[in-house]
């Protein structure tokens, strides 16, 4: 979590982003930060423009509209200045790169699958829905050979992986087939939170003997999301002499990490050598082909109707990980209502026109629909008049100016004929603030752009 305050100079603007995801990350809920924030990046910081990237235009709305002041709270606390805020587009890639393995496991959205209460294991996630291609095929096979051979093969295995690559999706997996290859075997699927808050409360209760019991006489013991004990010495203590109990008996151990062993910082020397003293491996986050053969393995579950080409244009947009490709694919189908997923409303969904990412605009494109909305001649608006309604109309044009090319301030000032860019700052600020807060300006702006790319 973010820590003693630091300061701009000593802050990269990618420390900067992940101090605020940080923060929004215990704000909000879970499947809000998962839906709304994980894909968002730190384009820009330019004097006090702060330039957010956003995966589609759909999102991109919608953090401008609902967290506009909750982002701008934190990041005028972090860079201790006043700053406003601009949203734009930014593919996924950029984005996923910008992240790294910062963020910790989040829970699959809600479901209302029955969870076997003996092994915790999870119907939902079998091998056989399980996409294999080139980011997860090493780890795949290495999970063949598990299988047959529960505590021979490789053990422990080791599962990294950056968040929503399917780490939970294979360890399950990998239970489901164990049981019933092996009808007679104790399976156990933890979560290390999990296993760190049954441990607590077993401290508190007193029923250490039962907690111990439950987690060193199994035949199998999937841990997934370890990076969770890192740094708590409790958890550590007790997994560490579970862990060798359970080796030492030719017990398979199964672990799921968001980093790779030597990366867990806060992890004891010995739990690490415990951990790479078997098989590590690593998944990827999905190519194309795999993203379509995600999307179409997801649909069939769902009997879901859906178009090659709107398969095709989901695959090329959401590009970060299954996770994403799955949230954003059952956003669409809901938008369906039941009814096929047509290519339009896809892309819709993602804002793509025309199948093509969006082109790049003229900045007199933008100045000529500003004017035309407010009924305003260009020279007008690059004028020297400054009656409230011209005032506005030129806010309005600084502020696609910035958002639809991103370009400088200094550059946006010259297009519109003003000697000094801190007016441009005050424009892009004032209409981004309000785009949060007045329902008609809003409105306004959203018409507005659809001129500009129309
Ligand atoms: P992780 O544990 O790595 O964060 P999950 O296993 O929770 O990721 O996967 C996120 C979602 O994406 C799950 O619903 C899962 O079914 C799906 N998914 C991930 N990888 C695959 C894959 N290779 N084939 C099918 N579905 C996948
Ligand atoms: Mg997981």
């Amino acid at each position: 979590m973010a820590s003693a305050a630091p300061t701009l100079s000593s802050m990269t603007s990618d420390n900067l982003w992940k101090n605020v995801l940080e923060e929004l990350k215990i704000t909000v809920s879970a499947a809000t930060f998962r839906t709304f924030f994980s894909q968002t990046i730190l384009v820009s910081f330019e004097n006090n423009i702060i330039t957010i990237g956003c995966p589609n235009a759909y999102l991109r709305e919608q953090v401008e509209l609902r967290y506009y002041s909750l982002i701008k709270d934190i990041l005028d606390r972090q860079t201790k200045q006043k700053n406003s805020l601009v949203f734009i587009l930014r593919s996924p890639a950029q984005v996923q790169t910008a992240l790294g393995p910062l963020f910790e496991e989040e829970k699959p959205p809600e479901e209302k699958v029955k969870f076997d209460p003996n092994t915790n294991l999870n119907p939902r996630y079998t091998l056989k829905t399980f996409v294999v291609g080139n980011s997860n095929n090493f780890a795949h096979a290495a999970a063949l050979g598990i299988i047959k051979d529960p505590g021979n093969a490789y053990n422990p295995f080791f599962i990294w992986g950056g968040v929503g690559v399917g780490k939970t999706h294979l360890l399950q997996g990998i239970g489901q087939e164990i049981l019933q290859n092996f009808p007679s075997y104790k399976i156990l699927y933890a979560n290390a939170e999990t296993f760190t808050n049954e441990l607590v409360t077993a401290l508190r209760n007193k029923t250490a003997g039962s907690f111990k019991k439950k987690y060193r006489s199994v035949d199998v013991l999937l841990v997934d999301d370890i990076q969770f004990i890192a740094g708590k010495e409790y958890s550590q203590e007790e997994f560490f002499h579970t862990f060798n109990t359970l080796y030492l008996a030719g017990r398979q151990i199964i672990l799921t990490s968001d980093r790779r062993p030597e990366e867990l910082a806060g992890l004891e020397e010995r739990l690490v050598s415990r951990f790479r003293g078997g098989l590590t491996v690593d998944v990827q986050p999905p190519d194309y082909e795999m993203r379509v053969a995600i999307i179409k393995q997801k649909c069939q579950e769902k009997e879901i109707n859906i178009g090659e080409e709107a398969i095709q244009l989901i695959a090329k947009t959401v590009e970060s990980n299954a996770r994403d490709l799955e949230g954003v694919l059952f956003q669409i189908i809901a938008r369906a209502s039941g009814e096929p997923v047509q290519t339009e409303l896809v892309k819709n969904f993602l804002g793509v026109k025309n199948g093509r990412k969006q082109r790049r605009i003229a900045p007199k494109r933008i100045v000529a629909a500003v004017g035309r909305f407010f009924n305003l001649k260009r020279s007008e608006l690059v004028g020297p008049s400054r009656t409230a309604e011209i005032a506005l109309a030129r806010q309005v044009a600084m502020y696609f100016l910035k958002k639809e090319l991103e370009i400088s301030l200094l550059e946006i000032a010259e297009i519109l004929g003003r000697r000094d860019h801190t007016t441009v700052i005050h424009g892009v600020d004032k209409i981004s603030r309000q785009f949060s807060t007045n329902a008609n300006l809003r409105k306004d702006i959203l018409a507005i752009r659809e001129r500009i790319y129309s």
